[in-house]
Formats: structure tokens, sequence, C-alpha cells
């Protein structure tokens, strides 16, 4: 259910001063092909756009912005709709502002390991391109979201996104040095700092990464470039209880070890990557833990055994370490495909995202199965447990109201859990629609009114993602009552 003080929008009137910007093949109108643009990842947020604009300028990004205000209608920034978070869903009949075909890569410059890409430019992309060029092969976009094929460097700024390797390099806004964006009433600002330099005035770029598309649409962006590891090892580790598996991660950043990566799979998870991928692990395991480390090679082996030793306290049932690249690379591809392989099993599924002190890593899986008996929901982990950051995925069948419905309630119980433990409400995804009540939850009263204060410098009346993030008078969505909106 939604409601709003926006004056209502001429459809037909918005369409035609769109198509004086832009040509008809980039915009679409169409019922059914706009149907695809109803949700992101998070598909229990539904929405009909009134239009999707795909501009390739930011001079077109900025007429096509003024139009929108024009006519009084919000404007949804969108990337590849790969959030899981309700972000990028278009309420209110407001119109999605793609930047997918902003994609082009505008400047590799090694020497200062810096990129200039646009928006739309896909994760992995810039990776493989840099690679590409003389001397590029030792340097990367260190973040590396499961969704890279897919996601774009606009959208992974836009929500902070972070990966499997954030573990050691840290999330998106620790590689972002500088930004162009479009704010609502159509001027464009610089922010951050281009070619490599640094500055050390307030952080804008820092700001903006996570602001999850609600200050205004970002069409470029200056990229660090990371080294990539040379030498590294690669421990999977067998449990048989995922406490004593919990506690090992917990042990071994207590113990002052900074792993590359350290994930982990449940019982539930290992049967469903061991059916898509067949490695061979026991379907008695009850939790694995893949863990990479890298750095220089000659400390790489005593460093690894000592990894072992800690797994072995905790009563690992089976080792396996290895440096070899092909069997690193079948991991990895197997972890980054597991949110995909639970297509296999369940109709539909909703992926949380909260982060909890790694010590608490234990009551929390404990609490889940707590959570999945009262709603009566298979609940799946997969998670960087060595960041804390727990991903419970609710399986669920979406033809079914009453599931839909549980799913929602057993999601805030289990995020309410989280905060009250001492974590917060979101660590990588975001908080869209679909965590926006939680907010004053996790925030007191001077807090939530800081971060009105920082929207609206940017967007004073609410334009841009009103209803994202943080809660809006001008747009409120219930999640409760869900109901598709279709333009009249
Ligand atoms: C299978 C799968 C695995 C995933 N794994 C991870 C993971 O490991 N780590 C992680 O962090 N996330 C993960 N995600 C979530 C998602 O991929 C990220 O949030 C990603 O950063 C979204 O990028 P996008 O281009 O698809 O953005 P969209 O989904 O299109 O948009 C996301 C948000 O950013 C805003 N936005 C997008 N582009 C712009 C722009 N140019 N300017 C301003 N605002 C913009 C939108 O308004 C929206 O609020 C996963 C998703 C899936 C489906």
């Amino acid at each position: 259910m939604i409601t709003n003080d926006n004056p209502p929008v001429t459809r037909e009137a918005l369409v035609r001063g769109l198509l004086e910007i832009l040509p008809a093949d980039r915009i679409i109108t169409d019922q059914e092909e706009l149907f695809v643009y109803e949700s992101d990842g998070f598909t229990i947020a539904k929405a009909r756009p009134a239009a999707v604009v795909f501009p390739v300028t930011t001079g077109e990004v900025v007429e096509v912005v003024k139009l929108l205000g024009k006519h009084g209608a919000q404007i949804v920034p969108r990337g590849s709709g790969t959030g899981l978070t309700g972000g990028c869903v278009a309420f209110d009949l407001g119109v999605l502002v793609s930047t997918v075909r902003m994609n082009a890569i505008l400047k590799i410059d090694i020497e200062n390991r810096v990129a200039h890409v646009e928006a739309g430019v896909r994760n992995v992309f810039l990776s493989d391109a840099v690679a590409a060029v003389p001397g590029g092969g030792a340097f990367h976009f260190s973040p590396d979201p499961s969704s890279q094929r897919a996601s774009t460097l606009g959208g992974n700024a836009s929500t902070n996104a972070g990966g499997i390797h954030v573990l050691k390099d840290f999330v998106t806004s620790n590689h972002v040095l500088g930004m162009e964006m479009v704010l609502a009433d159509g001027s464009v600002v610089h922010v951050g700092a281009k070619n490599g330099a640094y500055e050390s005035e307030f952080d804008l770029p820092g700001l903006i990464c996570g602001h999850e598309g609600t200050f205004g649409i970002i069409t470029s962006l200056w990229i660090r470039l990371a080294p990539k590891a040379t030498s590294f090892r690669t421990i999977v580790g067998l449990f048989s209880s995922t406490a004593d598996a919990c506690n090992a991660v917990s042990e071994v950043i207590a113990r002052g070890f900074l792993p590359a990566a350290m994930e982990m799979l449940d019982g539930r998870m290992v049967e469903v990557i061991e059916d898509a991928f067949h490695f061979g692990f026991p379907r008695e395991t009850q939790a694995l833990i893949l863990t990479e480390i890298d750095g220089i090679e000659a400390i790489l082996d005593e460093q690894q055994n000592e990894l072992v030793e800690i797994f072995k306290k905790y009563n690992v049932t089976s080792i396996t370490t290895s440096g070899d690249p092909a069997a690193r690379a079948k991991l990895w591809k197997a972890r980054k495909s597991a949110f995909g392989a639970i297509g296999r099993i369940s109709p539909s599924y909703c992926t949380q995202d909260a982060c909890v002190p790694r010590s608490m890593l234990a009551q929390v899986l404990a609490k889940l199965d707590e959570i999945g008996k009262e709603y009566g929901l298979q609940i799946n982990n997969v998670f960087h447990a060595g960041d804390g950051n727990v991903h419970p995925i609710f399986l669920y069948d979406d033809r079914d109201e009453q599931q839909v419905r549980n799913v929602l309630l057993a999601a805030e119980k289990m995020l309410e859990y989280c905060i009250d433990i001492g974590g917060t409400l979101t660590g990588e995804h975001g908080v869209g629609v679909e965590k926006i009540n939680l907010m004053p939850y996790l925030f007191d009263r001077p807090t939530m009114e800081q971060f009105f204060r920082i929207k609206h410098a940017f967007d004073p009346e609410e334009r841009i993602n009103a209803g994202k993030l943080i809660p809006s008078e001008k747009l409120r969505i219930d999640l409760l009552k869900p109901a598709r909106q279709v333009p009249q």
C-alpha cells in the first residue's frame, strides 16, 4: 500500500516530454515491457513505473531530471536492478532513470592506479578491461559482490556494495575517489578527487556511497585500482556443528589474522552447492568455512598451519588446503553461484542482510533456527562470516500470501534481534523500502533528524527516490499490504 502527497502525474504529457529529449528506442512505456522493471531482486516490493528511460550522456540525464521535476514525477535511479531491498522500484508512477547504457570506460591510468568510468559499467567489466591494458594485469576493482557480472559501478557505489573479499580490502566507498552526480534540480556536481590524487576536506564521495539513489543520479566515477594478490592459499573446513564453525571464525579474527575472505555455508547450503557443483562434501556436514589468505608467499604456509590448528580446536571434521588457482576458481564460482542455486529448491527466496559482532555469530544462527520454526520457514545461510555479515535466505512461495507475510515478519524479528545484540540493519545490501521501518529502531531521533537534513541538503523537495532508506512524509510504502501499482 502506498500513501503520498505528490500531485497526480499525467502520464501522457510526461511521455510526450520525454520523447522530445530521448529517441523512442530509449524510452519504455509499453505495459508488458514495463512488467520487467516492477521489482529488483527483492521481489516482494513491486510497482510498475510510468516509464523507463535510458540516457547516454550527463546532459540527457539533466534534461530528463528537469522534465520529471516539472511534472512532479518521482525520479528513481536504476543500474542493473540486482539490488535486494526494493531500492530501485518506482512507486507512485515514478520514472526509472537507468544508467545501464552509460557504460563507457573513459580512462584507465595504470601509472596513477585510477580509472574513470561511466556509472553503467558493470563491476567485472572494469577489472577485465584493466587486465587488458599494458601493465594492468596486476590491478583490479576490488569490491566483488556476487552479482558482479551484472551489477553496475553506479549501483555498487549507491549501495556501498561489499562482497566476498571486503574482509581485507573493504567496501566500495574505500575504492571510489570521486564522482559526477546530477541533482534533482538538474545541477551537476563533481565531488572528490580525480586522477588518483587524494582530498582531505569533506569526504563527499564517502557520504554519497550508500545513498541508495536518494541524493541524485551518479553519472561517472573515478575508481581506485587495487593490486591483485599473487600468492594465496585456500582452506576449506567442514564442521558437524554451526556453533563450532562460528566460534572458529571468531577466534581467527580475534587472534589478529586478516584473511582475504572468510565465508560460511550452513549444512543446507552445502547440500545445495553439492548438488550443483559435486565437490564431494559429505551430506551430514553442518557447516563449511571457506577461507582465503593471501600475501607474501614465504609466510603463507606458516599462516595456513596456524589457521588449521584453530579449526582443529573447534572440532573440524575435514580440512583441505590448496594453492592451486583452478581449485580456488571453482570454489569461488560455487560460492558466488550459491544464491542462484537456491532457485533449484524453492520458487521464491528473500535474502536478508545484517551485520553482527563476530563473537555473536553462533547465537544469531541459533536464533534464526528458532525464528524459522516459529514462522514455518526454511532458512538457509551463506554469508561473509569474517565480517559478521549474515545473509539468511528465507525460502517461500510467493503465490501464498501468508508465506509472504511470514517472510516479512520473520525478517523483521531477525533484524531486531541483530540490532538488539549490537549489530546493524545492513552489512552491504542497503535499506531500500524493505527495512525502512526499522531505521528509527536502530537510530535515535537526533541521528534520524541529521539523516533528514543530509537528504534535504541534496534533494530539498524529495524528488529523487523518496520513501527509500530514510522515511518520507511524501511517500510511504507498507510492504505488509503488498499491491502492484499499474499506471492507468
Ligand atoms: C545474486 C545476487 C548476489 C548479490 N551479492 C551481493 C554481494 O555479495 N554484495 C553486495 O553488496 N550486494 C550483493 N547483491 C546486491 C546487489 O547486486 C548490489 O546492491 C548492487 O550494488 C546493485 O547494483 P545495481 O547496478 O544492480 O543497482 P540497482 O539494483 O539498479 O540499484 C540499487 C540502488 O542503487 C541506486 N542506483 C543505482 N544506480 C544508480 C546511479 N547511477 N545513481 C544513483 N543511484 C543509483 C538505485 O536507486 C537503488 O537504490 C547481490 C544481488 C544478487 C541478485
